[in-house]
């Protein structure tokens, strides 16, 4: 390429990003804020990156012209969304640098290629098995024993396409449930609680990283965030060793989530990795003195990485379609709270498990900001 990708871009330039759901338009707000503009791709439209970009192009990811078409009106292209193809990124990168780089969606796509990854590169993981027909599965449980957890390879995310197995599970049903294909089978985990450290790393690589945070899921579905997480300072600071070695093995410009299990041994294992902001940063928005989203950005744009200094604790509830099974939750109830912030993505349809949007709440400790936004949230169905 004969363009220097490795100048600043600075405001006034146009970011591009492929997807357009709650993370680009976070992802969106930031850039604005900052005087950027923003292009979004996507098979949808009025979508919730759409509405707050300057620009919505609605085309499939698979039609290459459109994608390079859409990479020559942009100075950067980044994601939101990592089940992008290959072919699909390779497009985008003739024409301006994408960050990340295909290789590292290539591999944080699929089950098989991320963990064997990790497991070459000798991070933690969660003791795997490849499972490529209904006929291996036998073989792969007597190497890990029962309980286990069956995954598919590719395209899974908030527990779709997982099967638990114990000694009396159907394995062909189960086989079928994760999706029937390239699937890969993990040793259950007996955790003491799941956390996660979200980590940038800049164009110079630079690395910044917001701690660790607890989760706590419902039905496979991040529930709860607290900030800091209440885990042993020990396994704090091997998680974010190993979550700056992740970002440096795989060459990642932008932010890397690194989502962890805590055993109760003390250990910490890679659950899994997520190549971009993550919902377990949406805290930082409010709570830090650089959102994630800010922090992508800055990274992207090859800028210097921002503060990620955590201004008070902080906790985050998602805010899921179930919510509006009885009409429209209580707003009023809520932003009569000062302390606890709404964010609402512009979703038309509620539906049951869809993440509609989140509340971060404040207080002086982590353990009262985790009462408080559960508390909130519960407001929202009160009259
Ligand atoms: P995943 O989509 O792989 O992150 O899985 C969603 C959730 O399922 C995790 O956050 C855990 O709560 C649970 N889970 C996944 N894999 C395991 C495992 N190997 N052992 C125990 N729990 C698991």
């Amino acid at each position: 390429m004969s363009r220097s990708w490795r100048a600043p871009i600075l405001p006034g330039a146009t970011v591009g990003v492929l997807g357009s759901g709650q993370l680009g338009r976070m992802f969106a707000i930031a850039a604005r804020r900052m005087g950027y503009r923003v292009h979004t791709f996507s098979p949808d439209d009025d979508t919730p990156t759409g509405q707050v970009a300057d620009l919505e192009i609605k085309a499939s990811y698979d039609d290459l012209d459109a994608v390079r078409r859409f990479a020559q009106s942009v100075s950067v292209v980044t994601f939101e969304f990592e089940n992008v193809s290959s072919a699909a990124t390779a497009a985008a990168a003739e024409f301006a640098p994408a960050r990340p780089s295909g290789e590292v969606l290539h591999i944080t796509q699929h089950r098989r290629r991320e963990k064997t990854f990790l497991r070459d590169q000798g991070f933690p993981v969660t003791q795997f098995e490849v499972v490529n027909s209904l006929d291996q599965l036998p073989h792969a449980i007597a190497e890990l024993g029962l309980p286990a957890v069956l995954k598919s390879a590719g395209f899974g995310y908030d527990g779709k396409g997982q099967a638990r197995i114990h000694s009396d599970t159907d394995l062909a049903a189960a086989y079928q449930q994760a999706g029937g294909g390239e699937c890969v089978l993990e040793a259950f985990v007996d955790f003491e609680c799941e956390f996660s450290v979200v980590a940038a790393r800049a164009l110079d690589g630079g690395f910044a990283h917001y701690g660790a945070v607890e989760n706590e899921h419902s039905n496979h579905i991040l529930d709860v965030t607290t900030a800091p997480a209440s885990i042993p300072a020990e396994a704090a600071r091997t998680a974010i060793q190993i979550t700056r070695g992740v970002l440096e093995a795989l060459d990642v410009v932008g932010v890397l989530c690194v989502e962890f299990f805590l055993e109760r041994s003390g250990r910490v294992l890679i659950n899994e990795l997520a190549p971009r902001p993550h919902n377990s940063g949406h805290f930082t928005f409010d709570a830090c003195v650089t959102s994630q989203f800010e922090q992508q950005l800055r990274a992207i744009c090859g800028l210097s990485l921002g503060s990620t200094e955590l201004l008070r604790p902080a906790a985050m509830a998602n805010l899921l379609g179930d919510l509006w099974a009885n009409g429209e939750p209580n707003w009023q109830a809520v932003t009569a709270l000062p302390d606890v912030k709404l964010h609402l993505y512009g979703k038309a349809s509620p539906r049951p498990g869809r993440k509609m949007g989140h509340l971060t709440a404040m207080a002086p400790d982590a353990e009262e900001a985790a009462e408080r936004v559960r508390m909130a949230r519960d407001l929202l169905t009160s009259r």
